[in-house]
């Protein structure tokens, strides 16, 4: 499995399935979550309609499936990150079990290659050096046969610097 560091915006991302750092109401919230929804169009919001009607709410580090509507990519799985509130064990816990579901997600639809926001690092607080080393620990130790490509996508400067170094590229 390759795994790749981009600086930008995730929507722009040709790959078959994105990531979302949802809310566990999974009707759309800001940052990221609201980002797609906006640039993928009103599909995508119909679909996680449907699966709350059918399962309730999404809990924190699971992971659900919609269709990506007008992005490039095929799908969007919507993951719940973990709001920080200084309890690092459980936590970090939940964070990681965010970037496992949503690979075991991506790995039962077949996709190849797989983009992940930085989960949790926004309006959720999580420490961003903390972050960063689990969702890299966390796809080291995903060993798979059908995902080839996991792209981190960086939105703002500090986690891009933090990823370079985890990543062991030039900063
Ligand atoms: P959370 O509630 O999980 O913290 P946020 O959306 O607030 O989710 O933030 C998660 C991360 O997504 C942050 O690092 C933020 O900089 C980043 N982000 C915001 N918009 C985009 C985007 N369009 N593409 C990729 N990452 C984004």
């Amino acid at each position: 499995m390759k795994i790749e560091l981009i600086k930008g915006d995730i929507t722009k991302i040709h790959v078959d399935a994105i990531v979302n750092a949802a809310n566990s109401s999974l009707l759309g919230g800001g940052g990221v979550d609201g980002a797609i929804h906006r640039a993928g169009g009103p599909q995508i919001l119909e679909e996680c309609r449907m699966i709350r009607n059918r399962q309730g709410k999404c809990k924190t580090g699971e992971a659900v499936v919609t269709n990506a509507g007008n992005l490039p990519a095929k799908y969007v799985i919507h993951t719940v990150g973990p709001v920080w509130n200084g309890n690092e064990e459980k936590e970090s816990k939940l964070l990681a079990n965010c970037y496992y579901n949503s690979l075991k997600l991506a790995e039962s639809l077949g996709v190849k290659t797989i983009a992940f926001p930085n989960i949790s690092t926004g309006v959720y607080r999580f420490p961003k050096e903390l972050a960063g080393k689990i969702a890299v620990d966390e796809v080291i130790k995903f060993h798979s046969d059908i995902i080839e490509k996991v792209i981190f996508v960086c939105f703002d400067d500090e986690n891009e610097l933090i990823y370079k170094k985890l990543l062991d590229l030039n900063p």
